[in-house]
């Protein structure tokens, strides 16, 4: 029996996969099936079957879509050459990489363009690192955090920039960037480092929920950087913190004779799993939400997208293009438009 939850506030969906979950639903209200996607939009094994059941093909090559069919690269970014052989192949291509991505992109190509040597922290197979890396391949060097700089080698007399992954844990950052102050007192950094608002603010969020939970449970999936991020901040606070994907994944012995359990969820988890997993907890004393700071953040549609849905826009509201009467409302109102509502009209 647990006696209360405490509910981290912010939580779940960030700007950019609120934008890229409601681009895919457009794509689907939009075109025949099957819509491509480069890689998962965002890393949540639910969303992703959702699209799945709509007539979306997650493909990890661009190679593997077939000329002539709609297609939509992920939150995450994409290598150079992944977007122009996308652009070239497809009838419609829309790039729905969160903008805050794209200006790591900007800062490796940058860097690059200058002379530096970067350094890249990010996570080894990840796609938003392997996106990264490839604005630069021969300049950029990843390292991974969890080895940490050992691996990177600058050339003779090298100038050194440090860039990052947006949703690396801060505690992974913080260890890089003291060792490579050290190695390379001249590096160039950006100014606030890499890792996003959303990564940072839900991370400032367990740990202050950590100070008031008897138990912390993260809702999020397995190949979710900034989830795995969250699970081990919790579990530096000395809490113990399970990720579930679902509140079917969590154990009975977890909850038992606890008395504030402590909720939250990565950037790409919906509110909709949030409350399952809160309705399975089922506290006896109810819910407290603890808010640390205020998001309002807004990520438009990308551009293409939008040029798109505006030349529509006459079809659109006659009923004659959007293939699921349920579908999103006008363009004009895409900011009051959740993504938490773009699922439901998938059915999640
Ligand atoms: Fe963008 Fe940050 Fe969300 Fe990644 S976690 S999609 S960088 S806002």
């Amino acid at each position: 029996m647990v006696t209360s939850v405490l509910l981290a506030e912010p939580r779940g969906f960030c700007a950019g996969v609120e934008m890229a979950i409601k681009a895919l639903t457009w794509m689907v209200q939009i075109h025949e099936p099957p819509v491509y996607c480069y890689h998962e939009i965002v890393h949540n094994g639910a969303v992703v079957a959702a699209f799945e059941d709509a007539g979306v093909v997650f493909v990890d090559d661009i190679g593997e879509v077939p000329a002539g069919r709609p297609v939509m690269l992920s939150a995450h970014g994409s290598a150079p050459e992944v977007a122009e052989a996308a652009e070239a192949g497809a009838a419609v291509m829309v790039d729905a990489v969160c903008p805050l991505v794209t200006k790591v992109h900007h800062e490796v190509r940058r860097m690059a363009t200058k002379g530096y040597d970067i350094i890249y922290v990010g996570h080894e197979g990840h796609d938003e690192a392997i996106g990264a890396m490839a604005e630069a391949p021969t300049a950029a060097q990843l390292v991974d955090p969890r080895v940490g700089l050992g691996t990177f080698a600058a050339g003779a007399g090298a100038k050194v920039a440090l860039l990052a992954q947006t949703t690396l844990g801060l505690y992974e950052w913080e260890d890089v960037l003291s060792d490579a102050q050290e190695r390379f007192p001249d590096l160039w950094t950006a100014r606030k480092s890499d890792l996003c608002y959303a990564t940072t603010n839900r991370q400032t969020a367990i740990q202050e929920l950590a100070a008031r939970s008897d138990v912390l449970l993260v809702v999020g999936s397995e190949n979710s950087s900034n989830t795995k991020a969250l699970v081990r901040v919790g579990t530096n606070a000395g809490v113990p913190t399970y990720r579930v994907d679902s509140a079917a994944d969590i154990a009975r012995e977890w909850l038992e004779d606890v008395g504030t359990v402590g909720v939250t969820a990565g950037a790409s988890a919906s509110e909709h799993a949030v409350q399952k997993v809160i309705d399975r907890i089922a506290p006896t004393e109810g819910v407290d939400e603890m808010r640390v700071t205020s998001e309002d953040e807004y990520f438009p549609l990308p551009p293409n997208l939008r040029r798109f849905m505006a030349a529509l826009q006459p079809l659109v509201e006659g009923g004659f293009v959007c293939r699921n009467p349920g579908s999103p409302g006008p363009i004009e109102h895409d900011r009051d438009f959740t993504a938490t509502e773009a699922l439901a009209i998938l059915g999640v």
